[in-house]
């Protein structure tokens, strides 16, 4: 595989030439792909060992900037899901019962072997999903590294974090993660759960189960107790058999608002709790005394970051009247300079599309826009021969009814609005179904502070976006889900208090 890779990658550098905001390859540039080796099936790791399914059932994950199969990944039916949650259920007793300290002991240990081993991490994560290897490399792997060492610190502190109160761990946790930030969103469930005692079942997407897979070595390699973390991998229905299984106490879910929905809808009158973390249209407010150049970096990072596959992307561009010429001239130049292309490249800026479904939907949105009459704007590029890839590009003149100012796209799609004054940017930023994040760029703090709170959201950046850190809490209000991920309040779903 790696061999493969290196071979067409030579090649084709000798034929094509960097190109002002044309897709290119340099040999030195791309990261190598020998530091992962690839299985060519893996199992579900359960009670401490990787297991084939019951069925013997597998399915495919596929490489996005190729379109070539990676790797055949074990199929979880109920009877799997069920032989994990027993696992987790036996390994309870004694791991709620361990000290803190232990447990924060076990944390840090992981934390360090994802650090020990980032480069694989990035690389693999970046082969499975598609995502610049930039981002994998300083972002994402850092980040789940980062959540392991901030709740390690909380796992002898609780009667800190909970003073006067007397806590428990809630039993076996069900999680369930989306395929954008596979390895950040497997840390930021998984760390507080264990910080606070619980045991864990996680289902990782069926589009991105590699760096779950191979967390689970490190948890082999940290010599967690058995049983205290199951991977089980599978497509939606494994989803719904670990949400209905009766010995699980608590769901965490991130993914789509429509699931979302089904899965409190399917827990309804259980005593299980639940957190989800859902869609978001999130407002990104560039007033005419903001620093532009920042704020034209701040709008391209908060929708082409991830290729816009971000919960909390700005999706939503609200710009005030008097500078939207300058800003709008602005943006092109900036994104006439984006690379768009092989994610391995090393100076790549936007790489592949997850999945073919989602280019799908990516392309079926831009076309409504389109037809509703929306001023277009693409970067002009190539794109890869192979490989699901989408230009980043932008609509102007789009009102608080446009479908692209209110369905999430999740691609590099951006929607964007004008307005006259700060009253009139609240309102257009708290008009959405979803209220996940925001952004509010201007010079002057009050302000800042003052439009922040009469904002609808979860998650508010000043002169800035796409920031994230382990103490921040994160999560939504109305259709982008409740419940609060990172910080203090991420552990309150973990435990019960008394
Ligand atoms: P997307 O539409 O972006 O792929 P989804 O919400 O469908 O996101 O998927 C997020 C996660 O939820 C994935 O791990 C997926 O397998 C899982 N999932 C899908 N359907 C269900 C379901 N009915 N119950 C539980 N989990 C599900």
């Amino acid at each position: 595989m790696a061999k493969k890779n290196k071979k067409t990658q030579k090649n084709k550098s000798k034929k094509t030439q960097p190109k002002k905001g044309f897709h290119f390859e340099y040999d030195e540039a791309l990261e190598s792909t020998a530091v992962v080796k690839l299985k060519k099936k893996y199992g579900l790791f359960i009670g401490g060992e990787f297991k084939a399914s019951k069925s013997g059932k597998t399915f495919k994950t596929e490489n996005p900037a190729t379109g070539e199969k990676l790797a055949e990944l074990a199929l979880a039916d109920k009877k799997d899901v069920d032989s994990a949650v027993q696992a987790a259920k036996k390994a309870f007793k004694a791991w709620s019962e361990l000290s803190g300290k232990e447990r924060g002991k076990y944390l840090f240990r992981i934390a360090r072997l994802i650090q020990e081993r980032s480069r694989e991490f990035a690389v693999l994560e970046t082969l499975d999903g598609g995502k610049p290897i930039k981002e994998s490399r300083d972002v994402d792997i850092p980040l789940a590294a980062n959540h392991f060492f901030y709740y390690a610190g909380w796992a002898d502190k609780l009667d800190y974090a909970f003073p006067g109160k007397k806590i428990k761990p809630v039993g076996v946790c069900g999680q369930i993660i989306p395929w954008n930030f596979p390895l950040l969103m497997a840390a930021w469930k998984l760390a507080p759960a264990l910080a606070a005692g619980n045991t864990v079942v996680l289902k990782p997407a069926e589009q991105t189960s590699l760096t779950a897979l191979l967390l689970a070595e490190v948890i082999q390699e940290a010599e967690l107790p058995k049983g205290v973390v199951n991977i089980i991998t599978g497509e939606g229905k494994t989803g719904a058999a670990l949400v209905d299984h009766p010995d699980v106490k608590k769901i965490a879910f991130t993914g789509s608002t429509d699931i979302g929905k089904t899965i409190a809808k399917a827990i309804a009158g259980s005593d299980k709790k639940l957190t989800l973390e859902l869609g978001g249209k999130s407002a990104n407010i560039i007033f005419e005394d903001a620093a532009i150049d920042q704020a034209v970096e701040g709008i391209v990072n908060g929708i082409f970051f991830n290729q816009g596959h971000v919960c909390c992307a700005g999706s939503r561009v609200l710009v005030q009247e008097s500078i939207k010429d300058e800003v709008i001239a602005k943006l092109k130049k900036r994104m006439s300079t984006l690379r768009v292309g092989n994610p391995l490249d090393k100076n790549t800026d936007v790489g592949a599309i997850n999945s073919k479904e989602q280019l799908e939907k990516i392309n079926s949105l831009v076309a409504i826009g389109k037809k509703e009459g929306g001023r277009f704007h693409e970067v002009d590029c190539a794109l890869p021969k192979k490989g699901y890839y989408c230009k980043p590009c932008f609509f102007e003149g789009q009102t608080p009814a446009s479908t692209l100012s209110r369905v999430e796209v999740f691609g590099p799609v951006l929607s964007i609005m004008t307005f006259r004054t700060p009253d009139e940017a609240v309102k257009i930023a708290n008009d959405s179904n979803y209220g996940l994040a925001a952004g509010i760029w201007s010079e002057k703090s009050s302000k800042i502070h003052k439009i922040a709170s009469e904002l609808k959201a979860g998650v508010i950046w000043g002169n800035t976006y796409n920031k994230f850190d382990p103490a921040a809490p994160f999560g939504g209000y109305k259709e982008s889900g409740f419940g609060r991920e990172g910080g203090l309040h991420g552990l309150y779903p973990y435990v019960e208090v008394r």
